[in-house]
């Protein structure tokens, strides 16, 4: 039948994606850290809370999926920029039937690919857990039209997720629309599209809140510092530099909502969801607290240990009080750390002129 949207005129990819092989670069030399070491990370709550966030997300859309189907239906995900498999367990969980993982930084899909063998290990020494299929290949979403890459290029799936990583396709036009209409166009009909990127509005409202002529700012555990003058940042290729304490240190660029909205409507995605983390940490709190608690890590840190050891002493001050409390556990710089961020879905239309 009639392919679609082969048919459009494409913009051309012709503005060379300098950055995106800074951003590769970048990932591929990170050392993945022992246990040891994430507990030092003065991020170390963050990052479970992110990742707290990320498993809402993904249970929210998922759930709505299931609503969709029978039982035993397959359930297919591209976890498109999946780096190290940090959602592996999430997919596993979710009993999906297929998975593509896809990175820029190949050092990056091949340990996500090793971490999928051995969740695949475990599942065959278990009669309970669950098996699901995978591929794996390194590419630039902003590039390259993903499907071409697929072992089956016909394959409809049923969410797509890009979580941390949507914003690296602003630096143009060419590079978000490739990457958008990846998202979008292997997605079947009702499926969906999740995201968390950083927030535009709340960037833009610190750097002012951070006084006149300024382009840099941030506590000690993140810092964003702009190129060029802040006062006129094009739509596509707002650059700043981000800094994660110990994680990132790249370039990045701001996603202007509403464009983004325009170019998903472009590929039949409506948007359903934009909210602030702190929102939906508000909202999803109510069902998610167990969960919480056992991501954020507190019963794992050996409290006393902590207490007495100089390399801990920024969790210091949970040493045995803040069982339980689970937003406690996030310092203040971190806290301004993670609320940079915003969740946002979409939804496949059945034609674009729906979304
Ligand atoms: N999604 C993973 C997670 O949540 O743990 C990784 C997030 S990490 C902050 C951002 C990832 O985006 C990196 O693995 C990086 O290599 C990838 N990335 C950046 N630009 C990309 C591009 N143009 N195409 C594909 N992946 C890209």
């Amino acid at each position: 039948g009639h392919g679609g949207d082969e048919e459009q005129p494409q913009p051309e990819p012709e503005t060379g994606a300098a950055n995106t092989f800074v951003v590769a670069h970048h990932y591929n030399e990170l050392k993945e850290a022992g246990r040891k070491d994430r507990l030092k990370s003065k991020i170390f709550f963050m990052r479970n809370f992110n990742n707290w966030i990320k498993s809402q997300l993904i249970n929210e859309y998922m759930g709505k999926i299931k609503e969709q189907k029978r039982v035993g239906d397959a359930i297919r995900v591209l976890d498109m920029c999946c780096g190290k498999g940090g959602d592996l367990l999430k997919w596993d969980k979710a009993s999906i039937a297929h998975l593509i993982c896809t990175d820029i930084a190949e050092v990056s899909v091949e340990q996500c690919q090793r971490r999928y063998q051995d969740i695949l290990k475990r599942a065959e020494n278990s009669k309970y857990a669950h098996k699901f299929t995978a591929e794996f290949f390194a590419c630039d979403s902003t590039l390259v039209r993903l499907r071409e890459r697929y072992k089956d290029a016909s394959l409809q799936l049923n969410l797509v997720s890009c979580q941390f990583a949507f914003h690296y396709c602003f630096e143009s036009l060419a590079q978000a629309d490739c990457m958008v209409r990846n998202a979008a166009e292997c997605l079947q009909p009702g499926g969906y599209f999740i995201a968390t990127i950083p927030d535009a509005y709340e960037i833009m409202r610190r750097l002012k809140a951070a006084g006149p002529g300024q382009r840099k700012f941030g506590n000690d555990v993140y810092s964003i510092e702009f190129e060029n003058d802040a006062d006129e940042l094009p739509i596509f290729g707002a650059k700043y530099q981000f800094h994660l304490e110990g994680v990132v240190d790249c370039p990045e660029f701001l996603v202007h909502f509403p464009t983004l909205v325009k170019l998903a409507r472009k590929y039949g995605l409506q948007v359903l969801r934009r909210s602030t983390f702190a929102e939906y940490y508000k909202e999803t709190l109510p069902h998610g607290r167990h969960l919480l608690q056992r991501m954020s890590g507190l019963e794992t840190v050996q409290v006393n240990r902590v207490a007495n050891d100089p390399e801990y002493a920024h969790l210091k001050h949970l040493a045995g009080t803040n069982r339980g409390k689970p937003v406690g556990t996030l310092s203040k710089s971190e806290w301004e750390a993670t609320t940079l961020y915003l969740v946002c879905a979409f939804k496949k239309c059945k034609n674009t002129w729906d979304a």
